[in-house]
């Protein structure tokens, strides 16, 4: 793994703390490939400017803040288990309960600067755009048609032979969303997410 620069670091540490509800040091560290010393600072800064609440061992988000439990689509209380994070250029990222919404959420967003799904295997999370969509497999994980989102292809078409569903990209996960929510009925405020 690269080298994060602290700025870096810092988002993916809240990344994973906003994932999980929580996360420990050890965690963190793990998954930044940095000392627990530096995570321990890192906690530190982001305590002070108010983003998470450090606990016992690991840290929490400012729940205040966040806005974490209910879903910037749907507004479903988040499961934890497959958030997907919108990064705007300006503005709080945005986070949806999982990566059906968050497909909705970018392809309504301008302004995007990074988006991150969940591993629905290993729970950490990953780039959108590199992600393996399966979409429509027989598990009813959150909204339907349910979209699970994979790091490896490999492991996103042993998921599939044993729960069906069509393996796709980004682009095309999106583009088949769209075709089930037309973008009509929107200007009325009765888009059905
Ligand atoms: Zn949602
Ligand atoms: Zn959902």
């Amino acid at each position: 793994m690269t080298k994060l620069s602290p700025a870096e670091r810092e988002r993916q540490i809240l990344d994973l703390i906003a994932a999980k509800g929580s996360a420990s040091i050890e965690e963190l560290a793990q998954t930044c490939s940095v000392s627990t010393m530096t995570i321990h600072r890192d906690l530190q800064r982001l305590e002070k400017m108010g983003r998470i609440q450090k606990r016992h061992g690991g840290a929490i988000l400012e729940e205040s803040l966040t806005g974490r439990s209910a879903c910037a689509m749907c507004g479903k209380t988040s499961s934890g288990k497959q958030t997907f994070i919108v990064h705007f250029t300006h503005g709080d990222p945005k986070h949806t309960c999982c990566a059906h919404c968050g497909l909705m959420l970018l392809s309504a967003s301008q302004d995007v600067w990074q988006a991150m799904t969940m591993d629905f295997l290993h729970g950490h999370m990953i780039s959108a755009g590199q992600a393996i969509y399966l979409i429509g497999c027989d598990l009813n994980v959150c909204c339907v048609p349910t979209l699970l989102t994979f790091g490896s292809r490999t492991e996103a078409e042993r998921f599939q032979s044993g729960f069906g569903g069509t393996l796709a990209t980004m682009e095309q996960a999106i583009h088949s969303l769209l075709g089930m929510h037309p973008k009509e009925g929107q200007e009325e405020g009765t888009a059905k997410l």
